[in-house]
């Protein structure tokens, strides 16, 4: 409906504005791109499936439900969009690292509270946001670091493929060090074998609560650390 609007918009007053027969030109691209995302949707749901791709290890978005199955946040939300769209939802769970390669293959989506990049975005499309988190920093209970400096030279645990560890490897002199798992992290956090662990928000905030009074939380963005949105991943369709 938007495309449309404003095709009709720039067709008004091309006769006087060489820059409406580019509005016009942008609109149509805007509607190919339209046409083509919904052709693959069509294409990956004719099987009336839809392959979503999970990674569980990040509570409250996702995590294994006492049933041994995927729930959470991102499980209900993709599970209703299925239902919208009519067809049966089935939830992979699989490595976080692995999800953006999946998409098109093994999987038709991936909702991991995954963040959207630019680095991504050329390898996937995103849906419209979902969820806004910022990053924070997660620290043994009597730990000193307050402030970006104090990260400095530190051993730092992040999951793989996160945004946590693209941050962790952005600070001068720190080492990341990965975890396929989140929780192995804050257990090595616990036992001493890592400095810090950068986590979004949530995920950080539910392990302050099963660690409590081992560990400590802080809001990333006492570290400088900027707002993140969480999206949906779909296959690539647009140039
Ligand atoms: N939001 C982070 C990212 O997209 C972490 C997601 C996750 O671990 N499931 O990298």
């Amino acid at each position: 409906t938007v495309t449309t609007t404003e095709t009709t918009e720039a067709e008004a007053d091309t006769t006087t504005d060489g820059a409406a027969v580019e509005e016009t030109a942008e609109a149509a691209d805007a509607a190919e791109e339209t046409a083509d995302t919904e052709a693959a949707v069509s294409e990956a749901l004719a099987d009336g499936m839809l392959t979503a791709g999970t990674n569980a290890e990040f509570p409250p978005f996702e995590y294994v439900g006492d049933d041994g199955e995927a729930d959470g946040f991102d499980i209900a939300l993709i599970k209703a969009i299925g239902e919208k769209l009519g067809v049966d939802v089935q939830v992979d769970n699989m490595e976080f690292a692995s999800l953006v390669s999946s998409i098109g293959n093994k999987i038709d989506v991936a909702i991991a509270g995954m963040t959207i990049t630019d680095e991504r975005k050329e390898a996937v499309d995103f849906s419209e946001p979902y969820y806004e988190a910022v990053q924070y920093v997660l620290l043994p209970e009597g730990s000193e670091i307050a402030t970006a400096e104090d990260l400095k030279n530190k051993t730092i645990g992040c999951q793989l493929g996160t945004t946590g560890m693209f941050l962790a490897e952005d600070i001068e002199g720190a080492t990341a060090q990965t975890y396929n798992r989140a929780v192995d992290a804050v257990n090595d956090l616990v036992n001493g074998r890592v400095d810090a662990v950068i986590i979004d928000k949530n995920p950080a905030e539910v392990f302050n609560t099963k660690f409590e009074g081992k560990v400590k939380i802080i809001d990333g963005a006492d570290f400088g650390f900027e707002a993140e949105e969480y999206a949906l991943s779909l296959i690539h369709i647009s140039e």
